[in-house]
């Protein structure tokens, strides 16, 4: 009930429109919506119905808010974070058990570069705060001692994670102040749900979505021809810096200096904090663009690579067989030679 109340809602809301194919009676629906504090975008081509792209938009709002914030009370996360300190184990649904599972196994693989439980970092620094205008005034770098402390606080290890184990459901134990922050993967995750509700409808034939940095491309375009996805020069990011060509069910996501930032004293702070450090990660990279098999390792893997930098971060992609395309400081593109082959430069 709750979700066709979001979907009437949305209909009247988000901006839309339909185009006939005139390929074989397919048909072609936009539309653009905010979530998870970006912009989402769709295209979805379908033989029937015309209902995918509120249901597709009603999931991602879905996720958000029963799962993944971590400031709408409605969500685990945000209830979960609320037991820190308690000493209690807080059940996990399986939903969120499968996610933290997923992301334990990348904070370890990337060594702590990638941390779903930064939670008070993120919170001191607030960047998406300045950067999106909820926080005003003259932004100042928090102190040094403060970033220790809320460096004491964070890390996944502080979390007491459990995975399920026979009958007993997975559970966490969060220690005082600890706080889990899955900003690093939502939007992958959104795409993962996105992709398994498409495979359950046979009359989509295409779709290609986009979450803010993060996008999935689905089955074909009636003509037949590769999706093409842009990645944008983080010099400029209003235009692409190349294109990649993609078949359906790729997940692509980029992670960069330039998507939230704020500027003090013409040094640039970025949302991408390095756990090591408790600073902006200053890895040498503007930024990286990772295609991967889920939404969850692409969006997971650019964090963590964008944390890693060149050499670590390579060495990261190529162990999940994953794609992947750097941006140095310079501006030098480096990439995985997968990646070599389905990129082309903007001349
Ligand atoms: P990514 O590189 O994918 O992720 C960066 C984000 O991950 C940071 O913003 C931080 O939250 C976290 N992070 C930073 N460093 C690390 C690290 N080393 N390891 C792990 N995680 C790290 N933005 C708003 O302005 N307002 C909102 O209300 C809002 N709600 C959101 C709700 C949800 C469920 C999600 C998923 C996102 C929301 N956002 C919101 C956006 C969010 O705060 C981040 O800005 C966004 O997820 C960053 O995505 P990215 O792809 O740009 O960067
Ligand atoms: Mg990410």
């Amino acid at each position: 009930m709750k979700r066709f109340f979001r979907v009437f809602v949305r209909l009247l809301g988000c901006a839309q429109a339909l185009l006939l194919c005139g390929c074989g009676g397919t048909r072609e629906f936009t539309g653009a919506d905010t979530a998870m504090g970006t912009v989402v975008r769709l295209t979805v081509f379908a033989e029937e119905g015309g209902t995918q792209k509120e249901e597709i938009l009603a999931l991602i709002k879905e996720l958000e808010e029963d799962t993944l914030s971590w400031r709408l009370e409605t969500a685990e996360v945000c209830r979960v974070n609320r037991t820190a300190g308690s000493g209690e184990r807080a059940e996990l649904s399986d939903a969120l058990a499968g996610i933290l599972e997923q992301c334990a196994e990348l904070t370890k693989d990337s060594e702590g570069a990638f941390d779903p439980a930064l939670g008070p970092l993120t919170q001191l620094w607030d960047i998406d705060g300045w950067a999106g205008g909820r926080r005003t005034g003259a932004f100042r770098a928090p102190e040094e001692r403060d970033i220790a402390e809320a460096l004491s606080r964070s890390g996944f290890a502080r979390i007491h994670f459990k995975p399920p184990f026979g009958e007993e459901p997975a559970s966490v134990c969060p220690e005082e102040g600890a706080a889990l922050d899955l900003g690093a993967v939502g939007k992958g995750l959104a795409l993962d749900r996105i992709r398994e509700y498409l495979e359950t409808d046979k009359t989509v034939t295409g779709a290609v979505v986009s979450v803010g940095g993060s996008v999935l491309t689905y089955g074909k375009k009636p003509d037949g021809a590769p999706w093409k996805v842009g990645v944008a020069d983080p010099e400029n990011p209003s235009e692409n810096l190349g294109v990649l060509t993609l078949d359906g069910g790729a997940f692509v996501s980029t992670s960069g200096d330039y998507e939230r930032f704020v500027e003090e004293g013409g040094v640039r702070y970025h949302h991408i904090l390095d756990p090591g450090t408790g600073f902006p990660a200053d890895s040498g990279l503007r930024s990286v663009t990772v295609l991967a098999d889920s939404g969850l390792l692409s969006d997971g893997l650019s964090t963590a690579c964008f944390v890693l930098g060149r050499e670590k971060g390579m060495e990261l992609v190529e162990r999940y067989g994953a794609e992947a395309l750097f941006v140095e400081q310079d501006g030098a593109i480096l990439m995985t030679p997968g990646m070599k082959a389905l990129f082309r430069k903007t001349q």
